[in-house]
């Protein structure tokens, strides 16, 4: 796999832990090297940062795109930057923000790779996949996609986790500390209100009238619920 990251601290970090993973890493400093390194290379993935010297990840992965179909991963500096750089629609595959964890960045590669591999595979790891449904909205674990009547909503990163965090405890209660712990873990910067923040954007995507909240519900001096439909 082709790192291709300006913070030598995230290249460090990512070499050590996607080695252990058992991916041989190359890792180029900026945009123009990281062409470079891909032509001679010929990775089999690239993990690639937008916000890079020389050229950016954005001109990196058009560039890519002219010539390979190889799975791109592109890395934004926050999940709100994610929004903007999907709607350039650049040919990446999908997209993780800073900080993520190397665990969730692993399970978006190797989905990245498994769908790379053939029409045929591709079904059979669909029925593999973990999908939530609850009436009209729908949220895919595997392929990162959240949909409302059947169609597409755009959800940042961290808006998604909490959203399957949800959807995989609907009907009970999670407090805030939980939520903070599962969705940012250590990452988790800034006061309490983040969480509120995240989930005042995610009522704003999936309820029908998010300042009367049906779904995403606040459980005062507790945290939030997600009441099933039908309930
Ligand atoms: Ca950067």
């Amino acid at each position: 796999m082709l790192i291709v990251e300006d913070e030598p601290s995230f290249v460090d970090a990512l070499t050590v832990g996607l080695s252990r993973e058992g991916f041989r890493v190359e890792s180029a400093p900026d945009g123009v090297e990281g062409l470079a390194r891909f032509r001679a290379s010929v990775p089999d993935i690239v993990l690639l940062d937008v916000m890079l010297p020389r050229l950016s990840g954005i001109d990196v992965c058009r560039e890519i795109r002219k010539e390979s179909s190889v799975p791109i991963i592109m890395v934004t500096a926050r999940s709100e930057e994610i929004d903007t750089v999907v709607g350039l629609e650049v040919g990446a595959d999908d997209y993780v923000s800073k900080p993520y964890r190397l665990r969730e960045l692993v399970a978006r590669m190797r989905a990245v790779l498994r769908r790379g591999t053939g029409a045929e595979d591709v079904s059979d790891e669909r029925t593999d996949d973990i999908v939530f449904v609850d009436g009209n909205l729908e949220l895919d674990v595997d392929r990162h996609e959240v949909t409302l009547d059947g169609n597409a909503v755009g959800v940042p990163l961290k808006e998604f986790e909490l959203l399957a965090l949800f959807l995989e405890n609907a009907g009970n209660v999670l407090t805030r500390s939980t939520l903070i712990d599962r969705v940012w873990g250590h990452d988790y910067v800034g006061d309490t209100k983040t969480l509120d923040v995240h989930v005042k954007r995610l009522r704003g995507r999936i309820e029908e009238k998010p300042s009367e909240p049906r779904r995403i519900v606040t459980v005062r001096g507790l945290g939030y619920k997600f009441v099933p439909s039908g309930d």
